[in-house]
């Protein structure tokens, strides 16, 4: 009696499909067919099934758009090197990135191998324990510039795909499969007619915009395209050029899961929430996550530092204390984006929006209302004073990591705010100064600054002037060995 029930079921439902002639299921069939297609001119789903590690090594060229030490184009240029390593069937993922950047140098390794994950800085000489490593969200920037592992994961995911439409660019003819992945934004491929070679992905970011894959040029290993370059553009902008150097297919990624010898174990990073720290009296350091700002009482107003994200939240806690004070200016330490991001906020508050003459436009841009926003721009140095309280502005710049750089000085208190340049760690050693903090403390010092306390916008801990030495003498771990 319930077999027959359910063929009858049964023959109901492939009649109801026989019928379907809808929309949903004209698109949903043809998502499947493209995607067998693709498939098909990516090696064949026997041999991306047969693929089980893959380890590839490049470099890069990395366009700092509004991240440049000038505020304005051509941007900085900086070279990368890299290698991902993955093992699909035990949901290993290995990154490893030497990057030198705005200042910026860096040597960091990330294994995520179940009980045996860790975050490596292999600059400093540091390993931390990952206790929940993260396969899927860890290994996914890899795959989605890895056609092969993408068009793996669009089989194994064809149910959550559906087919876009036709374009062209560039002269060439695209069909366009979108489909979610199981992190972040959906995806949309766009693969070549005729060839059915994916050529390019987009991925929109809320808040953010377009982020752009292309891949063009294909060399063939062991029947399976692999691109050898890609490029990424951010809202139509080129961003990073990457040049693939090798591909190994399956070989065993052992050699790059082992912690080198002497690192110093250090805890993993912990969530940091928000809060407010009183640096001296009527001076606070508010923030959390890895943002600060400082705001000091000028007795009829208060002075803020810093345009870092979250300063509502900031703002909120600074009220607690000092309650409706008015917050008369804002000082931006310098125009990259992720630090105008204060300039609406101050703006909304009635603030005066204190900048380095060269970065007018940027924080301009960053307003709600850029042409009447209050700005008052600083050349090399503005002062604040009220009762005992003093509070130098100084365009300390340039440095390697900007032209231009606003510090808040304290000359009272010894502190001193600042932001990209010495920021402490919350665990582990003080780690070897880079290009930005060398030519910081060269700055600080050039100025007769005679600091007691280095606040960071990037730190919940003040550094100490033997901190900064620490970081100064400290050898990177390679020329320790
Ligand atoms: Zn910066």
């Amino acid at each position: 009696m319930k077999l027959r029930t359910s063929l009858v079921l049964m023959g109901l439902f492939f009649i109801s499909l026989v019928h379907a002639e809808n929309f949903t299921q004209g698109n949903t069939d043809r998502a499947r067919a493209l995607i067998d297609a693709a498939v098909e001119a990516h090696g064949g789903e026997a041999l991306l099934d047969d693929l089980q590690t893959l380890i590839i090594e490049q470099e890069s060229v990395n366009y700092s758009v509004d991240q440049s030490r000038a505020a304005e184009p051509p941007w900085d240029k900086s070279p990368g090197y890299g290698i991902d390593a993955i093992d699909l069937e035990n949901a290993v993922f290995v990154n490893t990135a030497n990057n030198s950047s705005g200042g910026f140098e860096s040597r960091n390794r990330t294994v995520i191998n179940g009980d045996d994950s860790y975050q490596m800085n292999l600059r400093a000489g540091t390993v931390a324990r990952i206790a929940e490593p993260d396969f899927d969200t860890t290994s996914g920037p890899f795959v989605r510039v890895t056609p092969a592992l993408l068009l793996r994961t669009l089989k194994s995911r064809e149910a959550n795909a559906n087919y876009l439409g036709e374009t062209s660019a560039d002269g060439v003819d695209y069909d366009v499969v979108g489909f979610s992945m199981t992190v972040g934004p959906a995806i949309s491929l766009y693969f070549e007619k005729g060839t059915h070679i994916l050529r390019r992905s987009e991925r929109v970011f809320p808040g953010f915009g377009l982020v752009e894959y292309r891949f063009d040029d294909y060399e063939t290993k062991g029947e399976i395209p692999y691109n050898r370059s890609f490029t990424l553009y951010l809202n139509g902008d080129i961003n990073l050029e990457r040049t693939i150097k090798s591909v190994r297919v399956n070989e065993p990624l052992d050699a790059l899961l082992e912690v080198p010898e002497g690192l110093v174990s250090i805890p993993e990073a912990q969530p940091d929430p928000l809060s407010r720290q009183e640096l001296a009296e009527g001076v606070w350091l508010i923030g959390g996550n890895g943002t600060y700002a400082m705001f000091v009482d000028m007795g009829d107003y208060i002075f803020a530092a810093g345009g870092a994200a979250g300063i509502p939240d900031r703002i909120d806690l600074l009220r607690e204390v000092v309650g409706d004070k008015p917050l008369r200016y804002g000082m931006m330490t310098h125009h990259h984006f992720d630090h105008v991001l204060g300039v609406p906020v101050y703006e909304e508050e009635g603030a005066t929006v204190i900048a380095a003459t060269a970065h007018e436009r940027v924080v301009r841009r960053a307003a709600t209302s850029g042409e009447t926003l209050e700005l008052q721009l600083v050349d090399e140095k503005m002062v604040l004073e009220a009762g005992d309280r003093r509070v130098e502005i100084i365009d300390i710049g340039p440095t390697a990591h900007t032209e231009h750089l606003l510090v808040a000085w304290l000359p009272e208190e010894g502190i001193l705010f600042e932001a990209d340049h010495f920021a402490m760690p919350a665990a582990g050693p003080v780690p070897p100064a880079v290009s930005s903090t060398k030519t910081f403390a060269a700055a600080v010092a050039d100025h007769g600054l005679e600091v007691k306390r280095f606040v960071s916008a990037h730190s919940a801990k003040p550094g100490t002037p033997a901190d900064l030495e620490q970081a100064l003498q400290t050898k990177e771990y390679q020329a320790r060995r």
